[in-house]
């Protein structure tokens, strides 16, 4: 038992899950439901298996170029990884080290913590208000470094450019990075920022614009003594952590701006079409410019619906955690696949208010589910 005294325990982030089922709806880790740009393809069948005998190259020029040429941004401000995870991952390793508590939202995506007990990086979380919101005055606090999604996950809300601008102004003495792994879908990206802020730091991921979560890319962009700070550590960590062909086809996937944008207007359009029939069916939620909608019932718990999906073959996410447990984390699917999520919903809603109603009779109007989120 001696050598366990001796190990590192952490508490895992637990994954969205991955159920290898045929023909289920699968709505629960916020995956691109079209398949990446058509060039990608072509490229994959094209690739020289015979180089795969030899190392990547580690400054992952080709992909670097792509963004850099995308972004209007010089490649020395980029720096890639094996998915935004890894990104941020080395970010926190690279940027968190000052002993004081780095701070993030309270209801947002749950690697932070994990990351900052991983690292031993003490930290601070601040309470989203009422409507979901960050409260920028929260980030005027002396701290270590800050980060935030924005859009934010889960509730898929944005902050506008000026309350970003507001939080790095008031921390230009520690790292803030701002994490958009949703921006695609509506939001206003930190970017135009970097030039102003040589402490901000803007993480992207191919994994649900780009359709390449398989793939495994993510990038940030920040100024060049920040990303030259990211590589010193990458390269003292692991120099080749992004394959030859996610590095080929990543950097294809680019090159088609017109497949990207209609692939997330598709997105979008479908989002604001479930908004509306969602609304109908006693839904209610922050309004979302992600690809995800975070929806509470006005009478039934999200645990039961989220079981009863499940049972269905339709996977959501749902979290056991304050402010958020009534809350489902759905997914913009396609079309097809959001219609059986909602006549699924519009069958449940409707038989669940009949056994309501069958329960009530003598009981005045006590419906059997009691909220506990208290969010509303
Ligand atoms: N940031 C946020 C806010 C996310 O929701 C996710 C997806 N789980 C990521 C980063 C990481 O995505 P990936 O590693 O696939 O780029």
């Amino acid at each position: 038992m001696s050598w366990e005294r001796n190990i590192r325990k952490t508490v895992p982030y637990t994954a969205g899950e991955q159920p290898g089922k045929a023909g289920i709806i699968k709505l629960n880790t916020n995956e691109c439901p079209y398949p990446p740009a058509p060039g990608v393809e072509k490229l994959a069948g094209q690739i020289d298996w015979n180089a795969l005998r030899l190392y990547p190259d580690p400054n992952t020029e080709i992909l670097v170029r792509a963004l850099a040429e995308y972004y209007r941004v010089s490649p020395g401000k980029i720096f890639v990884g094996v998915g935004s995870d890894d990104v941020l991952a080395m970010a926190f390793m690279t940027c968190f080290n000052s002993g004081s508590p780095i701070l993030f939202p309270d209801v947002t995506y749950s690697f932070y913590d994990v990351w900052a007990e991983l690292y031993g990086i003490p930290y601070k979380t601040c309470p989203l208000d009422e409507e979901w919101h960050i409260c920028p005055e929260d980030y005027a606090q002396p701290n270590g470094g800050i980060i935030f999604p924005n859009p934010n996950a889960p509730t898929g809300l944005t902050e506008s450019p000026e309350t970003v601008e507001k939080i790095i102004r008031a921390n230009r003495d520690v790292v803030v990075i701002v994490d958009e792994a949703y921006v695609d879908f509506g939001g206003e990206s930190a970017l135009p920022l970097i030039d102003k802020y040589d402490n901000l730091l803007v993480v992207q991921t191919f994994s649900k614009s780009r359709a390449m979560a398989g793939m495994r890319i993510g990038f940030c962009i920040g100024s060049e003594r920040l990303i030259g700070y990211l590589n010193d550590v990458k390269f003292s960590f692991n120099s080749y952590t992004m394959s030859l062909p996610a590095q080929l086809l990543g950097a294809e996937a680019v090159k088609d701006d017109a497949y990207f944008k209609g692939v997330t207007g598709k997105i979008v359009a479908t989002r604001e079409r479930v908004k509306g029939e969602l609304k109908e069916l006693g839904f209610s939620f922050p309004d979302s410019r992600a690809n995800f909608i975070f929806a509470s019932h006005e009478t039934i718990p999200a645990g039961k619906i989220f079981q009863a999906l499940r049972e269905a073959d339709i996977y959501v996410r749902h979290w056991d955690k304050p402010r958020i447990g009534n809350y489902l984390r759905i997914t913009v699917g396609r079309d097809e696949e959001m219609d059986r999520l909602l006549s699924f919903l519009k069958d449940y809603v409707g038989r669940c208010s009949q056994d309501g109603e069958d329960r009530d009779e003598g009981r005045g109007s006590l419906f059997w589910y009691e909220d506990s989120s208290g969010i509303d």
